[in-house]
């Protein structure tokens, strides 16, 4: 079977038995033996064969590796594919965790990219955008007034507001998304001013907890709570940013 990746249409070829063991695939490929993804870049195709291969996706230490990552969930969306989904999920927010990415992920094109590219449910990699770029502006509001009350008070201003509109202009379930969030976030800080004795960190939405099922499968989409650890990768390369920009 044949796969053309991206507008330069650059082709990769599958077996018909490994790929038609998806029901996406199957129907697609019943009458034709050609199939095109003209939005999802070449590297996310080959990612994408690797997993039907070997049933992994690897973590990578670049930018455009995260974008490809970003491509590759948006094939798994579209084709239905609920376990590439969550292994790619896993794979953004390990890569965020491990380089501290933070605005390279909630970048605004990145975030509406995702949300125009995949199917419209708060989950996965929508709700992990959404509670990272809710952290982001947490953390910035922190930057600039002392912790404690002080710094609950500025928190949902009507001056944040009126920016977080601006900033999400045509899509307003990304504001949603964030001021609920924020409604989390808020209460977290409350309690701890006010039962110090329970104090916790703030939660960031990069860190995942492998113990917990809880934690672990936060931002996945499968419906069943099986275990579906996942053991992160681990290796000591750098992350390289890259000038990478979405065309649409
Ligand atoms: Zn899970």
């Amino acid at each position: 079977m044949t796969i053309l990746a991206g507008t330069e249409e650059k082709k990769f070829t599958v077996h018909k038995d490994i790929i038609c063991r998806f029901d996406y695939f199957q129907e697609a490929f019943r009458h034709e033996s050609t199939i095109l993804f003209p939005d999802v870049s070449p590297t996310a195709v080959s990612l994408f064969i690797v997993y039907l291969y070997k049933g992994s996706v690897a973590m990578g230490n670049t930018e455009e590796y995260l974008h490809d990552l970003v491509d590759l969930y948006i094939l798994a969306d579209g084709s239905e594919m609920v376990d590439l989904k969550d292994k790619t999920m896993d794979c953004i927010q390990d890569m965020s965790a491990k380089y501290g990415l933070l605005e390279e992920v909630t970048n605004l094109e990145l975030v509406k990219r995702v949300y125009d590219k995949t199917h419209a449910k708060y989950e996965g990699l929508r709700k992990y955008l959404i509670h990272l770029t809710a952290f982001e502006h947490d953390a910035a509001i922190k930057d600039l007034t002392p912790r404690g009350a002080e710094a609950v008070i500025p928190y949902l201003s009507a001056e944040y507001l009126e920016s977080l509109r601006n900033y999400t202009k045509d899509h307003p379930e990304i504001l949603l998304g964030v001021v609920k969030c924020h409604q989390f976030r808020l209460s977290d800080e409350l309690r701890n001013k006010f039962v110090p004795e329970m104090k916790e960190d703030i939660y960031d939405p990069r860190e995942r907890d492998e113990s917990y099922l809880s934690s672990r499968c936060f931002f996945h989409c499968h419906r069943k709570r099986t275990d579906c650890r996942e053991v992160p990768p681990s290796d000591d390369a750098l992350f390289v940013a890259s000038e990478r920009l979405y065309v649409e």
